[in-house]
């Protein structure tokens, strides 16, 4: 498939690279983890490593899908620089993963559904719009397939409260609209 004229990914090249994310996410889910996946890939959709979020496996507040598919996209390549090739997430990245990806100095980003809580384009801040980068995405997208991103949390969320009611809690009262949505890590152990 040949890239389009002025170098970006065709849709159909990040829609498939979406849908090997989200296989990600759905391992991270089965595993326990809360759903993000990642893959690096070329523009024209050759995938180079792909990732999901292990944070609890690793034990490893840094383990995110993002973090692990750049980790291993340089470590193949030989290089720590990831020129020429994108990021496509699952989820809007948070900041360190952000920081990552321009780190990287990855050409480009796509990614599915917005992070109310941690998200670091746009939800939480936009750490795209700082003045004084001196790397800046060619290519940037949000939304894509958001809505199966979306769905992969809220089905997570809903199976990890259900042994809670089994032992007699009250259920959760939903969310109101536009809450922040839970973060990647599970919630902290409170204080004995
Ligand atoms: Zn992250």
């Amino acid at each position: 498939m040949a890239p389009d004229p002025d170098g970006f990914p065709l849709p159909a090249v990040i829609e498939n690279l979406m849908r090997v994310s989200l296989r990600e996410a759905q391992g991270a889910a089965t595993a326990g983890e809360v759903p993000a996946g990642a893959v690096v890939a070329d523009r024209e959709g050759a995938i180079v490593s792909r990732a999901r979020n292990r944070v609890i496996a690793l034990q490893d507040p840094t383990a995110h899908a993002e973090i692990l598919a750049i980790r291993e996209a340089a470590r193949l390549v030989g290089n720590y620089r990831l020129n020429g090739l994108i990021l496509v997430s699952t989820l809007e990245p948070c900041p360190m993963c952000l920081a990552a990806i321009l780190h990287a100095r990855l050409d480009g980003l796509a990614y599915g559904a917005r992070e109310p809580k941690w998200g670091a384009l746009g939800s939480l801040l936009d750490l795209s719009a700082l003045p004084g980068l001196n790397h800046r995405l060619r290519y940037l997208q949000g939304g894509v397939l958001a809505g199966e991103a979306q769905a992969q949390i809220r089905d997570f969320f809903r199976e990890r409260r259900k042994p809670s009611r089994l032992q007699g809690e009250p259920p959760e009262a939903p969310a109101p609209p536009g809450a922040p949505a839970p973060s990647r890590g599970p919630a902290p152990a409170p204080f004995p």
